[in-house]
């Protein structure tokens, strides 16, 4: 059994509902990193908004949710890729204690400087065209509230998120409001129609408890909450880990930081070793690896080419 998002609309399609529960996923999130319940339970949640984005993006690329901290945490990543393959770290900060009780806010946030960022990035991008990247501050007990926050000010749809994770499950719901008028979105729908069913919709997910997000299987989930609606589903959609990292990538982060800097490294090491932060992967670039990657004569495919020792 592959890990599914499901999507379906109300009848009148006027709001999305989206609901995902993670468990090989986020087992392999997990085989990679070991912390403390506190932060393991926030990187869940992250990784499950992130599929319940991810899947409304409609270009080829990925989606990358961060949150930057001040505390404990220095920062928290996940990115979500177009087809739902996903990769998540924690960076900690040295020096700081974790408290058993910790939630986003002490783990994050004590100093008042946390950022919720949102970065979409196409795969392919017209030239000169950046990454979109959007910065709020940190608001909010929950990384639900710090999400619907960043949705509010940078004037997205109406939404509203559910998220919960444990040992054994990253899981949440999504409810959306979506624009009546124009396309095929049931232009015949009165604004007071769609208002009470965004009303409705809300009400009858606020009744959902933590527990029931992460111990019920998605059908029965949506059946015990909106059984006296018609919704329509969509084909679920299967979401799965994967780290795309490659020794070419390393390479060009490598020469982001200039000859000089990389020079030192390896004056000091002999070589420059990176691991690889998502999958802990290790990528060695020894000294004619490193003179190669500043040579301007051979293209950057060299890096993947055999090197003599
Ligand atoms: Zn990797």
């Amino acid at each position: 059994m592959t890990d599914q998002l499901k999507k379906y609309l109300f009848e009148d399609r006027s709001v999305r509902v989206q609901a995902v529960r993670l468990t090989d996923t986020w087992k392999a999130v997990r085989a990679n990193h070991e912390y403390p319940p506190a932060i393991t339970h926030l990187l869940g949640e992250l990784v499950a908004a992130s599929t319940l984005l991810a899947a409304n993006i409609k270009f080829d690329g990925s989606l990358v949710l961060q949150i930057q901290g001040d505390g404990p945490i220095a920062l928290l990543v996940v990115e979500c890729r177009s087809d739902l393959s996903l990769r998540a770290t924690v960076k900690m900060r040295e020096g700081h204690d974790v408290p058993v009780d910790g939630n986003m806010q002490s783990l994050l946030n004590p100093g008042g400087n946390g950022r919720f960022i949102v970065v979409l990035d196409p795969q392919r991008k017209a030239p000169g065209q950046q990454a979109y990247q959007g910065i709020v501050p940190l608001e909010g007990d929950t990384v639900a509230e710090a999400l619907q926050h960043y949705m509010k000010a940078s004037e997205q749809l109406d939404t509203q998120l559910w998220l919960a994770a444990d040992d054994e499950h990253a899981a949440g719901l999504l409810i959306q409001r979506l624009p009546v008028h124009g396309g095929e979105q049931a232009p015949l729908l009165s604004e007071q129609a769609a208002a009470e069913t965004w009303e409705r919709a809300g009400t009858l997910a606020a009744t959902l408890k933590r527990d029931e997000l992460l111990q019920v299987e998605i059908d029965t989930l949506i059946h015990r909450l909106y059984w006296e609606e018609t919704l329509v589903a969509f084909d679920p959609l299967p979401v799965s880990w994967h780290c795309p990292c490659t020794r070419e990538r390393v390479a060009n982060m490598l020469r982001s930081l200039g000859e000089a800097e990389v020079q030192d490294i390896v004056a000091e090491h002999g070589q420059v070793d990176v691991t690889c932060d998502f999958c802990g992967k290790p990528y060695r670039f020894d000294a004619v690896d490193c003179a190669a990657l500043f040579t301007p004569a051979t293209p950057a495919a060299d890096s993947e080419s055999p090197t003599v020792h």
